[in-house]
């Protein structure tokens, strides 16, 4: 068997090592700076995605990863970890499409042990590299920055696979007391949570920059698990096939999607990429709203962020948009170049062609907190729905970029009791809030306070590591 019969994977910024799936998993940049993409995107024939309609959740899961995966693991292993990793979902259909009226639908994320739809992927995550890790006899420390949600999904992926630790930095007082208790309440010595005096990009930085230096990534057998790990990206392909199988008239869906770091939608737009029929993406950004500004005037500046009702959300650089700028071009040089420019300068532009290229997939707006409130009120008394803040500005946004003729369909991206002092506020009811979520309430707290230094938090690993 040769190595060319699989996907491999290569760096947007063109001067990395090419990877097969096995490798690429436990990477988070690239050593060139850049992030890791399958040189081509493979598709999918359409009388298989024609039989979705009839397949389960985990079933499609498997049609969609297979052609990313090399031979290091076996089908059958791949389907067992699939099934493990869905298996404690609340909703047997794992993401429910949810009809709300004639032309509008919620497709539901957050039935996962953490509430939001960063499970999906970690749940997979956790046990492939658990897989990975016991024949190799080899252990890890995952190291990862979270705006929120994910560093709570990747403490639960990993908690049961052994030789691993778990560090996750979170900007400190910027997350919702519900999100950082899922965190903090586990009471273990492998899970390590550091509260950063910053924001989340600032938290990015650093474990960019940790990362970038290959040495100390060796030797402390360092893993990714941010979203610019390719793993997380593919897993969330899956429910854009699923939604599509579950709603009649397909072809006519305008996805919306509440957008950080740019991986959910970009898993989007790679289901597009792999033969799935619809209409368009909407990125959907709260007032920190830098791509939705680079998307209409191909400028792309940074300014600073701004704290909302929905901080998952709150994030001015988001990392994979690289990789849709290096798919529209196919132009390392190009991305090389404008990545230090928004390094040093914290602005780039966009060519005439790249603007016109995403065009074609996407739209973009972006919604007020007032847009917000009006959304989460509207739900609440006329569907009897309460939504978290990050959906309602999906709805608010796909709203403005969707007409009679479309289907909406807005990813329900966290359940609203991870939300429940923003939530309960607006519509003056807490009914929602579940008892998994009143029971973190009462148990105790763990993390370390950090200053906003690569250095601090470097001291902080070599100490559990050693
Ligand atoms: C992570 C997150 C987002 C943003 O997803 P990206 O992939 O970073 O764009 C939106 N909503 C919630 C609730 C999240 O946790």
């Amino acid at each position: 068997m040769t190595e060319d019969k699989f996907i491999k994977y290569i760096s947007t910024r063109g001067d990395a090592d090419e990877l097969l799936f096995k490798d690429v998993i436990f990477e988070g940049l690239a050593s060139d700076g850049g992030l890791y993409l399958p040189e081509y995107w493979p598709k999918i024939n359409q009388t298989i995605i024609d039989s979705f309609a009839s397949m389960s959740y985990q079933e499609i899961a498997f049609h969609v990863f297979k052609p990313y995966i090399d031979d290091s693991i076996s089908d059958d292993k791949i389907r067992e970890i699939i099934e493990e990793s869905y298996k404690d979902f609340t909703n047997k259909n794992i993401t429910p499409v949810n009809k709300i009226s004639k032309n509008e639908y919620l497709l539901e994320l957050f039935y996962g042990p953490t509430y939001a739809f960063k499970d999906i992927a970690m749940q997979f995550i956790g046990r492939l590299m658990g897989y990975y890790l016991e024949i190799d006899k080899k252990n890890i420390n995952i190291l990862g920055a979270t705006s929120g949600d994910t560093g709570s999904a990747a403490i639960y992926g990993f908690e049961n696979i052994p030789s691993s630790n778990v560090f996750i930095l979170h900007p400190y007082n910027l997350i919702s007391s519900t999100q950082r208790k899922f965190m903090t309440t586990i009471n273990s010595d492998n899970v390590v949570n550091i509260a950063v005096k910053g924001n989340f990009d600032d938290c990015q930085r650093i474990i960019k920059e940790i990362f970038s230096d290959d040495d100390y990534k060796k030797s402390n057998n360092l893993g990714a698990i941010n979203s610019i790990n390719w793993a997380r990206i593919m897993c969330q392909i899956t429910y854009y096939f699923y939604s599509a199988s579950r709603i009649e008239n397909s072809e006519n869906i305008v996805y919306s999607v509440p957008t950080g770091n740019f991986g959910d939608i970009l898993a989007g737009y790679i289901s597009k990429r792999m033969g799935l029929k619809f209409k368009k993406l909407n990125i959907a950004t709260n007032e920190n709203n830098i791509l939705d500004i680079a998307l209409k005037s191909g400028e792309h500046t940074i300014k600073s962020v701004v704290s909302t009702s929905s901080p998952s959300i709150d994030i001015q650089v988001s990392s994979n948009f690289e990789r849709l700028i290096y798919d529209s071009c196919k132009d390392s040089s190009y991305v090389k170049k404008i990545m230090n420019n928004l390094k040093k300068e914290g602005t780039f532009s966009l060519t005439n062609e790249c603007q016109t290229y995403i065009s074609r997939y996407f739209t973009s707006d972006s919604a007020s907190e007032d847009e917000v409130k009006e959304i989460i009120l509207e739900y609440y008394s006329k569907y009897n729905i309460t939504l978290d803040p990050h959906t309602a500005v999906g709805v608010a946004c796909g709203r403005k970029q969707s007409s009679s003729e479309d289907i909406l369909v807005t990813l329900s991206t966290a359940h609203p009791a991870k939300f429940k002092e923003t939530v309960s506020e607006i519509i003056s009811d807490d009914s929602f809030v579940t008892e998994k979520v009143r029971m973190l309430e009462k148990q105790e707290e763990r993390m370390i306070i950090a200053d906003n230094d690569v250095n601090e938090i470097k001291n902080i690993i070599n100490e559990t590591v050693s």
